[in-house]
């Protein structure tokens, strides 16, 4: 038998009293350890999160908050080459995409450290002047920020099992919110170790962070009115978290991150040896190959001038064909394999469906495996699908292949790309490619409505720009509609959501003293 991992709650581990579910080597097909919460006093774990975690965070000022932040962040660094072998291991990732979950993590921690320092040692966030509501402003408004007096619950993707946690957590600890966080099971082995150190460092109040590995069932139950809940995963699940009693009912404020059919668009007039063109095919190429697709962000549509069509096939497939997968511990591996075969099953029949429709442009599938058994690992190939019907094509808009797929589309004209581009129905981002800033700008303008981040790639940021699918803590992270209408990070923005607004109302000396104070 494997190691069964323990839960954190109520201030100490706790192993579940089932047999637990095990978590696998996607490319080995080995079992590596164990995960299970059967048993578990819910209540009392939640009860003391609030309780414990929350009254002793809110004790405390942003500056020092954000000190605990990056106390984080030295132990989370103090022990990555653990995080790696776990990584390999359990998320089937060779080192680069390691990296993008484990350092994207620790980096944004870092991030939310610094901006924390700087607002000080308040208690409380002041949100605009304080107006007047009598004559001569003997009585005032003035609004404020508090923290809020619950608990914060994360149910995660497998995709990011390390920055999934600490994208989250690093806004919640510095808004002085504790955590419950359960992370998806097949990959839950990196989230349980990262917190297992937080905890063991002693970096932490206790009840500030808990977690809960394995199934979620009755999780929801707990969730209480000043309670939030931030969800990532599947359209599907965020339906039901969205119906439960907790937040229809009791308006639990819960942030969905959910699927979406991102695009890529090359502006009008470009051609075929131009740098935009060669700019978007390595990105899309990468955006493919990157945690072998298994982005929420990545490139799905690739939106290209009629004219291009042919070339940017050949361009993307030139660089795909460059891609050698398998085994990620072997050194000439460069995109590793899906999280689990049942994600490979997922990702097979999903590429079936849109192959119904479409042609494949360039189809990885006939090339071997490097180090790895095609019945046993589930490592996939890119795959470039294509129409020439983007119009009457419409599950090329609907359908998220969660693996190295994308579909190219061709557009008549700008204003017949930027319409297939609003087909996402929202979406997490969009990248344009061009050189004419003035194009970019007016396309970029009307393409913010429906995505939540716009990314603008021209020749002179061709080996700068940060990628269209990493998530920077600097700007949001979310989008409407099919997108889920979420919004994280984004700097210091991130904040409002564990955060209550109130105005208070008074006269000028009590929100002069309210200003002053730091506490509330
Ligand atoms: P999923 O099946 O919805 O699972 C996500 C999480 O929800 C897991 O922790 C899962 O636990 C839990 N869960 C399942 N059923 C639940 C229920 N009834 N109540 C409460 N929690 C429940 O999603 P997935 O297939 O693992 O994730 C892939 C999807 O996530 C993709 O579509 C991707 O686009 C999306 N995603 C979005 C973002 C973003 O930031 N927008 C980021 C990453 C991924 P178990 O694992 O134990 O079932």
């Amino acid at each position: 038998m494997t190691e069964l991992l323990a839960n954190h709650v109520a201030g100490r581990w706790q192993t579940g009293t089932g047999p637990g579910s095990a978590l696998l080597d996607p490319v080995l097909g080995t079992e590596l350890v164990r995960v299970d919460a059967t048993g578990l006093d819910l209540a009392a774990a939640f009860a003391f999160a609030r309780d414990a975690g929350g009254k002793a965070l809110r004790a405390m000022s942003y500056a020092q908050r954000a000190r605990l932040l990056a106390d984080v962040a030295a132990v989370l660094q103090s022990h990555r080459d653990a995080y790696y072998e776990i990584s390999t291991a359990n998320s089937g990732t060779v080192k680069d995409d390691t990296a993008v979950d484990v350092d994207g993590g620790i980096y944004t921690l870092g991030q939310y450290a610094r901006w924390g320092a700087a607002l000080g040692d308040t208690r409380h966030l002041d949100d605009g002047a304080a107006v007047a509501l009598a004559k001569e402003g003997v009585f005032q408004s003035r609004h404020l920020q508090v923290p809020t007096r619950g608990l914060a619950l994360f149910i995660n993707a497998f995709n990011f099992p390390g920055w999934g946690l600490w994208e989250k957590a690093a806004p919640a600890l510095l808004s002085g919110v504790p955590i419950i966080v359960k992370p998806a099971t097949a990959t839950a082995w990196l989230t349980q170790r990262m917190v297992r150190d937080v905890i063991e460092a002693g970096v932490l109040p206790p009840g500030a962070l808990s977690i809960i590995c394995g199934s979620s069932a009755g999780l929801l139950d707990q969730l209480q009115p000043m309670d939030v809940v931030s969800f990532t995963g599947s359209a599907a699940t965020a339906a039901t978290i969205r119906s439960h009693a907790a937040v229809t009912r009791d308006s639990v404020r819960c942030n969905i991150e959910a699927d979406s059919v991102n695009c890529a668009l090359l502006l009008p007039s470009h051609a075929a040896a131009s740098e935009a063109l060669a700019l978007l095919a390595r990105e899309v190429a990468r955006e493919m190959t990157v945690k072998s697709g298994q982005k929420c962000t990545a490139i799905r549509r690739v939106l290209v001038p009629q004219a291009q069509y042919d070339d940017l096939a050949q361009a993307i497939a030139a660089q795909l064909a460059k891609t050698s997968v398998g085994n990620p511990r072997h050194e000439g591996v460069h995109m590793g394999s899906l999280v689990s075969r049942v994600q490979y099953d997922t990702v097979q029949q999903g590429l079936n469906q849109l192959l119904a429709h479409t042609d494949a442009l360039y189809d990885g599938r006939q090339s071997p495996l490097v180090d790895a058994d095609p019945a046993i690992a589930a490592c996939a190939r890119p795959v470039l699908l294509g129409t020439r019907d983007p119009d009457g094509c419409a599950l090329v808009h609907d359908m998220e292949v969660f693996g190295p797929v994308a579909t190219l589309l061709p557009y008549r004209d700008l204003e017949h790309g930027l319409a297939l581009a609003h087909r996402g129905q929202g979406s997490l981002v969009c990248s344009l490619y061009g050189e004419d800033a003035g194009a970019l700008a007016a396309a970029a303008g009307e393409l913010a409505a429906s995505h939540g981040r716009v990314h603008v790639v021209t020749p002179d940021v061709g080996k700068l720009h940060t990628g269209h699918g990493n998530v920077m803590p600097q700007s949001l992270h979310g989008g409407p509609g099919r997108a889920g209408g979420g919004a994280e990070l984004g700097g210091l923005r991130a904040l409002d959501f564990y955060h209550r607004k109130s105005a208070i109302q008074a006269a000028p000396q009590v929100l002069q003293a309210l200003a002053q104070s730091a506490g509330v």
